[in-house]
C-alpha cells in the first residue's frame, strides 16, 4: 500500500509556516508500515492543486491532503479534491448541525460561509471535527482513496489519531506493532555503528534509529497477523539491543522522558536531590520539574549565574574561581558538593560552561560545558564541548546532566 501526501497552503510555500504537519504524518504513515514515495507542497490553486492529484492519483493507493479546508473562497481543496474523484457535493445534517454548535457555543457569529464547510462529496465518509469547524472527509474509489484534513495541527492531529489511524491500519492486510527503546550517553553515529549488522540484515522486524538532542530512539517494528505475534517477534530484536546497550537503555516505554526516568529512580530509592546552574539558568530544574510528584525528591535548586552566586549560594572559593574560572572542574566540583550541602540533599548536579555565541577562546571554547554529579559523598564530573545555537548547547547540556545523574543513581544502588 502506497500513501502520498499533499499539503496545501501558500503560506508554506513562502516559508512563513513550518510544515509540521506532514513530519507528523509522514512518521504515523511509517509507524503504520505504508511506503511514501512522494509529499508535495502546494498554494492555494485549484488549477495546480487538480494537476497534483491527477498525477497522485496515478501513482499512489492512498492520497492525504491538509489545508484548505476553511470557509473562506481561497479554501478550494475540498471542491478540487471532489472534482478529481469525480463527486459531487452534498450537505451533510451533522456536519452542519456540528459547526452551529461549536461556533454557538463560542459565541461566534455564524456567516453564510461557515455553510461552505458542511458540504462533503457524495458518499464519502465523514471524520467529524471536535476541534474546529472544517470536517474531515475520506473519499473511497476502487483503486484510490483521498483522505482531506484541516491544516491546522490541533484539529489534524485528533483527527488523524482517533479516526484517521484506525482506518488506515485497517486497510493493511497485516497488524504493525512498534516499540520505541530510548537510550541516553550515546551519539547517534555510534548507536547507529553498533547496530549496522542488524541495520543490513534487517526484513522483519525492523530497528531504526532517530538523534534526539542528547539521546537516540530506536524504533523497533514488526509486522504480523496478530498484535502478539508482532510483539513475540520484536522480543528478542529487543533483547539483543539489551545485551549491546546495557544500562543506556533508560526505557522501553514511547511515552517515558528521560526525567521521567531519572525521577522514577529517585522516588525509588528515596534521594534528594538539587540543582546548580550557571549557563543552563534553570533548565535543569525546569525538566525535573516536568515529572509530577517531584517534589518528593527535588526540594530547591539554584541559578547561580554570577561568579558572586556562586560564592554566595554555594560556597564556592573565592581562589578557585579565580585560578580557574567559572567554566571548570573544580568550579563545578566546588559547585556540586556546595549545592548538595546548602539544600542538604543527597545529590547535586552542577552546571557551568560557555553557551555563546561570545565569551569562547581558544582554550575554552564556545560550546565548553563542564558538570559534576555529587551523589553521597562521590562525585563524578564530566566536560563536553557541544556544537550548536545558545538554545541548542544549554539543551544539550541538560540532557547530558540527566544522563550523568541516572549514571551517579545507578552506581549508588548497583
Ligand atoms: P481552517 O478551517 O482553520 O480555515 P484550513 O483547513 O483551511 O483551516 P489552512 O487555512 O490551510 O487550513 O491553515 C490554517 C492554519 O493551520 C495555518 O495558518 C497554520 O497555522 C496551520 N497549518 C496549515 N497547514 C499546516 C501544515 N502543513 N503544518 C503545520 N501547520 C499548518
Amino acid at each position: 500500500m502506497t500513501v502520498e501526501l499533499v499539503c496545501v497552503g501558500t503560506e508554506l510555500l513562502l516559508g512563513n509556516i513550518v510544515n509540521t504537519n506532514a513530519a507528523y504524518m509522514a512518521e504515523k504513515c511509517a509507524m503504520l508500515g505504508l511506503s511514501m514515495y512522494y509529499q508535495s507542497v502546494v498554494g492555494d490553486n485549484p488549477g495546480r492543486l487538480e494537476e497534483l492529484l491527477k498525477t497522485a492519483k496515478n501513482r499512489s493507493d492512498v492520497i492525504i491532503l491538509c489545508g484548505g479546508l476553511g470557509p473562506t473562497q481561497d479554501d478550494l481543496t475540498k471542491e478540487t479534491a471532489a472534482k478529481v474523484m469525480k463527486k459531487t457535493l452534498v450537505e451533510d445534517t451533522r456536519a452542519r448541525q456540528e459547526i452551529e454548535a461549536f461556533l454557538t457555543k463560542r459565541g461566534r457569529k455564524i456567516t453564510e460561509n461557515n455553510w461552505k464547510q458542511a458540504l462533503v462529496p457524495e458518499g464519502s465518509i465523514v471524520l467529524y471535527n471536535s476541534n474546529g469547524t472544517a470536517p474531515g472527509i475520506i473519499m473511497e474509489e476502487e483503486n484510490t482513496r483521498m483522505i482531506l484534513l484541516p491544516g491546522p495541527p490541533n484539529e489534524l492531529i485528533p483527527m488523524f489519531e482517533e479516526q484517521v489511524y484506525p482506518y488506515l491500519n485497517k486497510l493493511q492486510p497485516e497488524i504493525i506493532c512498534s516499540k520505541m527503546v530510548k537510550l541516553c550517553g550515546i551519539g547517534e553515529s555510534t548507536a547507529e555503528t553498533e547496530i549496522l549488522d542488524l541495520i543490513e540484515q534487517q526484513e522483519n522486524p525492523t530497528v531504526a534509529p532517530y538523534a534526539k538532542t542528547g539521546e537516540v530512539h530506536l524504533r523497533l517494528t514488526a509486522r504480523a497477523e496478530t498484535k502478539e505475534k508482532a510483539f513475540s517477534m520484536i522480543e528478542p530484536l529487543e533483547q539483543e539491543l539489551r545485551k549491546r546497550f546495557g544500562s543506556m537503555i533508560y526505557t522501553d516505554k514511547e511515552d517515558v522522558t528521560l526525567e521521567m526516568a531519572v525521577a522514577k529512580l529517585l522516588s525509588e530509592h528515596h534521594l534528594t536531590v538539587t540543582t546548580a546552574e550557571s549557563c543552563t539558568g534553570g533548565l535543569l530544574a525546569g525538566r525535573l520539574v516536568n515529572v509530577p510528584g517531584i517534589s518528593e525528591n527535588l526540594k530547591e535548586g539554584y541559578i547561580t549565574y554570577s561568579n558572586e552566586a556562586k560564592e554566595k549560594l554555594l560556597g564556592v572559593s573565592h581562589e578557585t574561581l579565580e585560578k580557574y574560572g567559572a567554566v571548570s572542574e573544580e568550579t563545578v566540583l566546588e559547585m556540586a558538593k556546595g549545592g548538595a550541602k546548602a539544600a542538604n540533599a543527597d545529590i547535586c548536579v552542577s552546571i557551568s560552561g560557555i553557551a555563546g555565541p561570545d565569551g569562547g577562546t581558544s582554550e575554552k571554547p564556545v560550546g565548553l560545558v563542564y558538570m559534576c554529579c555529587y551523589c553521597k559523598g562521590k562525585t563524578y564530573t564530566e566536560r563536553n564541548i557541544y556544537t550548536g545555537n545558545r538554545s541548542k548547547v544549554r539543551e544539550y547540556a541538560v540532557a547530558s546532566a540527566l544522563t550523568l545523574l541516572r549514571k551517579a543513581i545507578l552506581k549508588e544502588v548497583e
